[in-house]
Protein backbone atom coordinates (compact mmCIF):
# COMPACT_ATOMS: atom_id res chain seq x y z
CA UNK A 1 0.00 0.00 0.00
CA UNK A 2 1.30 3.38 -1.23
CA UNK A 3 0.13 6.76 0.72
CA UNK A 4 -0.03 10.09 -1.05
CA UNK A 5 -0.19 12.10 1.11
CA UNK A 6 -1.22 16.09 0.94
CA UNK A 7 1.77 18.15 2.72
CA UNK A 8 -0.62 21.32 3.23
CA UNK A 9 0.42 24.77 1.11
CA UNK A 10 3.72 25.26 3.62
CA UNK A 11 3.16 25.85 7.74
CA UNK A 12 4.56 21.93 8.65
CA UNK A 13 1.52 22.37 11.15
CA UNK A 14 -1.03 22.63 8.50
CA UNK A 15 -0.97 19.08 7.21
CA UNK A 16 -3.78 16.78 8.79
CA UNK A 17 -3.72 14.44 11.87
CA UNK A 18 -3.93 11.77 9.49
CA UNK A 19 -1.13 12.55 6.91
CA UNK A 20 0.89 13.18 10.30
CA UNK A 21 0.43 9.74 11.39
CA UNK A 22 1.44 8.22 7.89
CA UNK A 23 4.43 10.20 7.98
CA UNK A 24 5.36 8.64 11.15
CA UNK A 25 4.81 5.20 10.07
CA UNK A 26 6.69 5.30 6.92
CA UNK A 27 9.93 3.80 5.74
CA UNK A 28 10.06 5.34 2.82
CA UNK A 29 8.81 9.44 1.77
CA UNK A 30 9.42 10.66 -1.31
CA UNK A 31 8.50 14.44 -1.18
CA UNK A 32 7.95 16.69 -3.26
CA UNK A 33 11.26 18.76 -2.38
CA UNK A 34 10.89 22.13 -4.48
CA UNK A 35 7.58 23.09 -2.33
CA UNK A 36 7.12 20.50 0.38
CA UNK A 37 8.59 22.08 3.60
CA UNK A 38 11.53 20.14 5.20
CA UNK A 39 10.34 20.63 8.40
CA UNK A 40 7.73 18.04 7.95
CA UNK A 41 10.07 15.28 7.27
CA UNK A 42 10.55 15.89 11.55
CA UNK A 43 8.05 13.33 11.84
CA UNK A 44 9.92 10.63 10.03
CA UNK A 45 11.18 7.69 12.17
CA UNK A 46 14.59 7.12 12.25
CA UNK A 47 15.86 5.40 10.25
CA UNK A 48 13.53 6.57 7.49
CA UNK A 49 14.80 6.30 3.58
CA UNK A 50 13.92 10.10 2.56
CA UNK A 51 14.24 10.82 -1.27
CA UNK A 52 13.68 14.48 -2.61
CA UNK A 53 11.78 14.07 -6.21
CA UNK A 54 12.79 17.58 -7.38
CA UNK A 55 15.54 15.16 -9.07
CA UNK A 56 13.88 12.51 -9.70
CA UNK A 57 12.13 11.12 -13.05
CA UNK A 58 8.10 9.42 -12.67
CA UNK A 59 10.10 6.17 -12.89
CA UNK A 60 12.93 7.20 -10.20
CA UNK A 61 9.40 7.91 -8.17
CA UNK A 62 7.49 4.33 -9.07
CA UNK A 63 11.08 2.27 -9.24
CA UNK A 64 11.51 3.35 -5.29
CA UNK A 65 7.61 2.94 -4.56
CA UNK A 66 7.58 -0.48 -6.13
CA UNK A 67 11.05 -1.24 -4.83
CA UNK A 68 9.65 -0.39 -0.83
CA UNK A 69 6.22 -2.53 -1.53
CA UNK A 70 8.48 -5.96 -2.77
CA UNK A 71 10.46 -5.19 0.33
CA UNK A 72 7.07 -4.92 2.47
CA UNK A 73 7.97 -0.97 3.46
CA UNK A 74 5.31 1.36 3.99
CA UNK A 75 5.40 4.20 1.65
CA UNK A 76 4.56 7.71 1.56
CA UNK A 77 4.68 9.98 -1.59
CA UNK A 78 4.20 13.42 -0.61
CA UNK A 79 2.81 16.20 -2.16
CA UNK A 80 2.52 20.18 -1.75
CA UNK A 81 -0.77 21.07 -1.26
CA UNK A 82 -3.67 18.98 -2.06
CA UNK A 83 -2.39 16.27 -3.95
CA UNK A 84 -5.39 16.44 -6.63
CA UNK A 85 -4.41 19.80 -7.78
CA UNK A 86 -1.71 19.63 -10.35
CA UNK A 87 0.33 16.87 -8.39
CA UNK A 88 0.64 14.60 -11.27
CA UNK A 89 -0.54 11.93 -9.37
CA UNK A 90 -2.72 9.99 -11.95
CA UNK A 91 0.60 9.10 -14.20
CA UNK A 92 2.10 7.56 -10.53
CA UNK A 93 -1.16 5.41 -10.11
CA UNK A 94 -1.61 4.15 -13.25
CA UNK A 95 2.21 2.70 -13.13
CA UNK A 96 1.12 1.22 -9.33
CA UNK A 97 -2.30 -0.11 -11.20
CA UNK A 98 0.08 -2.02 -13.98
CA UNK A 99 2.01 -3.50 -11.10
CA UNK A 100 -0.88 -4.47 -8.98
CA UNK A 101 -0.30 -2.25 -6.12
CA UNK A 102 -2.54 -0.54 -4.30
CA UNK A 103 -2.63 2.61 -2.88
CA UNK A 104 -4.69 5.83 -1.15
CA UNK A 105 -4.86 9.75 -1.03
CA UNK A 106 -4.76 11.10 2.39
CA UNK A 107 -5.98 14.63 1.11
CA UNK A 108 -4.10 17.73 2.03
CA UNK A 109 -4.78 21.85 2.35
CA UNK A 110 -4.43 23.29 -1.10
CA UNK A 111 -2.07 26.34 -1.37
CA UNK A 112 -5.64 27.60 -2.80
CA UNK A 113 -6.98 27.81 1.06
CA UNK A 114 -3.73 28.57 1.87
CA UNK A 115 -4.06 32.10 -0.15
CA UNK A 116 -7.49 32.70 1.27
CA UNK A 117 -6.49 32.24 4.94
CA UNK A 118 -3.47 34.93 4.12
CA UNK A 119 -5.97 37.43 2.76
CA UNK A 120 -8.67 36.60 5.00
CA UNK A 121 -11.12 35.85 2.25
CA UNK A 122 -14.18 34.42 1.49
CA UNK A 123 -13.94 33.43 -2.45
CA UNK A 124 -17.60 32.75 -2.14
CA UNK A 125 -19.30 35.76 -1.57
CA UNK A 126 -23.21 36.04 -1.83
CA UNK A 127 -24.40 38.60 -5.16
CA UNK A 128 -20.67 38.64 -5.79
CA UNK A 129 -19.12 35.39 -6.95
CA UNK A 130 -20.82 31.91 -5.95
CA UNK A 131 -18.71 29.99 -8.12
CA UNK A 132 -14.24 29.65 -7.82
CA UNK A 133 -12.42 28.96 -11.18
CA UNK A 134 -9.03 27.04 -10.49
CA UNK A 135 -6.95 27.19 -12.87
CA UNK A 136 -3.40 28.05 -14.81
CA UNK A 137 -1.72 30.46 -18.02
CA UNK A 138 -0.39 27.60 -20.56
CA UNK A 139 2.87 27.17 -19.97
CA UNK A 140 5.52 23.90 -21.13
CA UNK A 141 2.44 21.98 -19.92
CA UNK A 142 -0.31 23.25 -22.56
CA UNK A 143 -3.98 24.47 -21.08
CA UNK A 144 -6.40 23.16 -23.80
CA UNK A 145 -7.66 25.69 -26.02
CA UNK A 146 -11.65 25.64 -24.60
CA UNK A 147 -10.21 26.72 -20.72
CA UNK A 148 -8.46 30.07 -22.07
CA UNK A 149 -7.94 32.84 -19.60
CA UNK A 150 -10.27 35.03 -21.79
CA UNK A 151 -13.25 32.33 -21.65
CA UNK A 152 -13.15 32.30 -17.81
CA UNK A 153 -12.72 35.88 -17.03
CA UNK A 154 -15.76 36.45 -19.34
CA UNK A 155 -17.75 34.81 -15.91
CA UNK A 156 -16.37 37.66 -13.75
CA UNK A 157 -16.31 34.54 -11.15
CA UNK A 158 -13.64 34.20 -8.36
CA UNK A 159 -10.49 33.34 -10.23
CA UNK A 160 -7.45 31.57 -8.58
CA UNK A 161 -4.28 30.89 -10.74
CA UNK A 162 -1.56 28.76 -10.37
CA UNK A 163 1.79 28.22 -11.88
CA UNK A 164 1.45 31.83 -13.71
CA UNK A 165 3.74 33.92 -11.40
CA UNK A 166 5.89 34.44 -14.54
CA UNK A 167 3.65 35.18 -17.57
CA UNK A 168 1.64 38.37 -15.17
CA UNK A 169 1.95 40.84 -18.14
CA UNK A 170 0.64 38.06 -20.50
CA UNK A 171 -2.15 37.35 -17.62
CA UNK A 172 -3.37 40.42 -17.12
CA UNK A 173 -4.16 40.93 -21.11
CA UNK A 174 -5.97 37.89 -21.19
CA UNK A 175 -7.91 39.13 -18.34
CA UNK A 176 -9.00 42.17 -19.65
CA UNK A 177 -9.30 40.74 -22.79
CA UNK A 178 -11.60 38.64 -21.20
CA UNK A 179 -13.78 41.28 -19.83
CA UNK A 180 -12.66 41.72 -16.53
CA UNK A 181 -11.96 45.80 -15.84
CA UNK A 182 -8.14 46.70 -15.43
CA UNK A 183 -9.29 48.00 -11.72
CA UNK A 184 -10.72 44.92 -10.86
CA UNK A 185 -9.48 44.24 -7.24
CA UNK A 186 -6.31 41.03 -7.49
CA UNK A 187 -4.08 39.67 -4.97
CA UNK A 188 -0.40 38.12 -5.44
CA UNK A 189 -0.07 35.99 -2.34
CA UNK A 190 3.69 34.27 -2.22
CA UNK A 191 4.37 31.62 -0.07
CA UNK A 192 1.26 31.35 2.09
CA UNK A 193 1.59 29.89 5.53
CA UNK A 194 5.37 29.79 5.19
CA UNK A 195 7.19 32.30 7.51
CA UNK A 196 8.13 34.66 4.66
CA UNK A 197 4.43 35.12 3.16
CA UNK A 198 4.11 37.86 0.91
CA UNK A 199 0.53 39.22 0.59
CA UNK A 200 -0.15 41.96 -2.50
CA UNK A 201 -3.30 42.97 -3.32
CA UNK A 202 -3.45 45.23 -6.71
CA UNK A 203 -5.62 45.48 -9.63
CA UNK A 204 -5.76 43.50 -12.50
CA UNK A 205 -3.72 45.99 -14.57
CA UNK A 206 -0.77 45.88 -12.39
CA UNK A 207 -0.25 42.33 -11.67
CA UNK A 208 3.08 42.49 -13.19
CA UNK A 209 4.35 45.78 -11.50
CA UNK A 210 3.26 44.35 -8.63
CA UNK A 211 5.04 41.54 -8.47
CA UNK A 212 7.98 43.06 -9.26
CA UNK A 213 8.12 45.48 -6.85
CA UNK A 214 7.53 42.91 -4.49
CA UNK A 215 10.43 40.36 -5.72
CA UNK A 216 7.79 37.86 -6.67
CA UNK A 217 9.04 35.71 -9.70
CA UNK A 218 7.58 32.07 -8.50
CA UNK A 219 5.70 29.83 -5.51
CA UNK A 220 2.46 32.49 -5.63
CA UNK A 221 -0.82 32.71 -6.75
CA UNK A 222 -2.75 34.61 -8.40
CA UNK A 223 -6.59 35.79 -6.92
CA UNK A 224 -9.38 37.63 -9.59
CA UNK A 225 -12.24 39.44 -8.06
CA UNK A 226 -14.84 41.56 -6.66
CA UNK A 227 -14.49 39.13 -3.70
CA UNK A 228 -11.34 40.98 -3.14
CA UNK A 229 -13.78 44.58 -2.95
CA UNK A 230 -15.98 45.88 -0.53
CA UNK A 231 -19.47 44.82 -1.65
CA UNK A 232 -21.09 41.77 -1.00
CA UNK A 233 -24.65 40.95 0.39
CA UNK A 234 -25.66 39.06 3.96
CA UNK A 235 -26.09 35.14 3.70
CA UNK A 236 -29.09 33.85 3.83
CA UNK A 237 -28.04 31.13 5.83
CA UNK A 238 -27.32 33.40 8.97
CA UNK A 239 -30.49 36.24 8.32
CA UNK A 240 -32.61 36.74 11.38
CA UNK A 241 -35.69 36.89 8.83
CA UNK A 242 -34.66 33.72 7.09
CA UNK A 243 -36.51 30.00 7.98
CA UNK A 244 -34.02 27.29 7.18
CA UNK A 245 -34.58 23.49 8.89
CA UNK A 246 -32.49 24.41 12.16
CA UNK A 247 -33.96 28.01 12.84
CA UNK A 248 -37.49 29.92 12.35
CA UNK A 249 -36.90 33.26 11.42
CA UNK A 250 -38.79 36.40 11.69
CA UNK A 251 -40.29 35.68 8.34
CA UNK A 252 -42.39 32.69 9.37
CA UNK A 253 -43.11 34.44 13.19
N1 LIG B 1 -0.89 20.68 -5.15
C1 LIG B 1 -0.52 22.05 -4.85
C2 LIG B 1 -0.19 22.85 -6.11
C3 LIG B 1 1.03 22.34 -6.84
S1 LIG B 1 1.39 23.28 -8.26
C4 LIG B 1 -1.60 22.71 -4.01
O1 LIG B 1 -2.66 22.10 -3.79
O2 LIG B 1 -1.39 23.83 -3.54
C5 LIG B 1 2.60 24.39 -7.66
C6 LIG B 1 2.07 25.81 -7.68
O3 LIG B 1 1.18 25.99 -6.60
C7 LIG B 1 3.11 26.89 -7.50
O4 LIG B 1 3.72 27.24 -8.70
C8 LIG B 1 2.28 28.04 -6.97
O5 LIG B 1 1.55 28.65 -8.01
C9 LIG B 1 1.29 27.30 -6.11
N2 LIG B 1 1.68 27.20 -4.70
C10 LIG B 1 2.08 26.10 -4.02
N3 LIG B 1 2.27 26.40 -2.71
C11 LIG B 1 1.99 27.70 -2.58
C12 LIG B 1 1.94 28.60 -1.46
N4 LIG B 1 2.24 28.19 -0.22
N5 LIG B 1 1.58 29.88 -1.68
C13 LIG B 1 1.24 30.30 -2.91
N6 LIG B 1 1.25 29.50 -3.99
C14 LIG B 1 1.60 28.22 -3.82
Amino acid sequence: MINFVGAGPGAADLITVRGKELLEQADIIIYAGSLVNPDLLKYAKEGCEIYNSASMTLEDVTGTMIRGEKEGKKVVRLHTGDPAIYGAIREQMDILDEHGISYKVCPGVSSLFGTAAALNAEYTLPNVSQSVIVTRMAGRTGVPGKESIESFAAHHATMVIFLSTGMLGELSKRLIDGGYSPETPAAIVYKATWPDEKVVRTTVKDLEQSAKENGITKTALITVGDFLGDRYERSKLYDPAFTHEFRIGTDTK
